[in-house]
């Protein structure tokens, strides 16, 4: 058996019987659209994180889609995101028509850097920008740094749009992602802590206006009568059936995030002389959706990915170029001193193996693997 990167079937084997009842039981009543299936989840998720309103929607750009539409970014709007990310964090940006500035992410956490935010900042209102928004994101699992970004957000008068597609669920000083932000968003794109088996998104947030108005903008921008549209929406619901898997999925979340603390604190204890391992800050708990490590100094990252190959243990370089170095993005604004950290996380970082059912002996190779290959060079 080939060690898998993240093991779907795993879980799969675990609910199976469960999720065969679900879906069998969404095919008999027939409402693949906005059944019952989809209110009962969303009341769940938000009970989950302690949010007080959970949407569904397609899928957690959507999601972030969705929660610009609601609060109105538009031209002339500075948003604020850090460049190490996936794309879709900034990708939702423009189509409103306002600008995202690509910000610096610390060493450490691999996420937003408050000070970065500053500079940058000051830097959109000195082109004409009005400072409108920031989108931390939770990577790889890990909450951004909420308490500072709250209060750079609440001195410049800016919403939060918490990005916590891989970190839902995770833990910050006494809060919950989900429920952290002006809106919170997620994703359930399967490979994600909590996936399904196609596409899925949430977006989760505590004010009774932005909740009727992204449940409006998701099914088209719908008012009270279903033909008068009164805003141009978008279509963007969260399928029944998807809904009933995560159901089942959702019921052993908490299990599997304690899971997942276990493989991490395994590697990181075997670990921390071979390469940099990942930090959790005090008071904060990661949901794990990668294992992400850094070589030092003088170690050769893709020799260290080919000896573990060679050991058949998987790799993979979560993310090898960041926002403001890709073609469609480099044109955007940015931090004035630059993003050196951003740029040098994408030469020095790899991710390992990773899943609540990771196995002891799997977990040995890895371990094993890494401190061999660590004195590769
Ligand atoms: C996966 C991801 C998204 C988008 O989720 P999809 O469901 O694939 O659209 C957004 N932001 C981050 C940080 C992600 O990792």
């Amino acid at each position: 058996m080939t060690m898998q990167f993240i093991d779907l079937a795993a879980q799969q084997q675990r609910i199976k019987s469960k999720i065969d009842h679900r879906i069998q039981a969404v095919l008999s009543h027939g409402h693949y659209i906005m059944g019952p299936e989809v209110a009962e989840f969303e009341k769940q998720l938000a009970d989950f994180c302690g949010s007080s309103y959970a949407l569904g929607c397609a899928n957690g750009t959507d999601a972030l889609q969705l929660a610009l539409m609601a609060l109105d970014a538009g031209p002339g709007d500075a948003v604020f995101c850090p460049s190490f990310t996936f794309a879709s964090t900034a990708e939702v940006v423009p189509p409103t028509g306002a600008t995202p500035v690509l910000v610096d992410v610390c060493e450490a956490s691999y996420n937003l850097d408050p000070a970065s935010l500053l500079r940058s900042i000051a830097s959109a209102r000195e082109q004409g920008l009005k400072p409108t928004g920031v989108i931390p994101v939770d990577l790889f699992g890990l909450p951004a740094d909420y308490d500072a970004i709250e209060q750079i957000a609440a001195d410049n008068g800016m919403w939060i749009i918490s990005d916590s597609a891989q970190g839902f669920g995770a833990t910050y000083r006494g809060r919950t992602t989900g429920s952290i932000g002006t809106i919170a968003t997620t994703s359930f794109f399967p490979a994600k802590p909590l996936g399904c088996y196609g596409d899925g998104g949430a977006i989760f947030t505590a004010d009774p206006e932005l909740r009727a108005l992204i449940e409006s903008y998701r099914v088209h921008g719908k008012g009270t009568h279903k033909y008068d549209n009164e805003r141009i929406g978008l279509n963007s619901r969260l399928d029944t059936l998807q809904a009933a898997i995560l159901l089942e999925k959702l019921a052993i979340y908490a299990d599997e995030i304690e899971a997942r603390q276990r493989v991490a604190a395994r590697y990181s204890a075997a670990l921390h002389n071979n390469v940099i391992t990942p930090v959790v800050p005090d008071d904060c708990r990661s949901v794990w959706a990668q294992y992400t490590v850094r070589v030092h100094e003088g170690q050769d990252r893709s020799a260290i990915m080919s000896h573990l190959a060679a050991a058949g243990v998987p790799s993979v370089v979560y993310y090898p170029r960041p926002l403001h170095q890709q073609t469609a993005y480099s044109k955007f604004p940015t931090d004035p001193e630059g993003l050196a950290v951003s740029e040098k996380l994408a030469q020095t970082v790899f991710s390992l193996p990773m899943h609540p059912y990771l196995t002891e002996s799997d977990q040995d190779i890895v371990i094993a693997a890494v401190q061999d290959a660590s004195g590769v060079n």
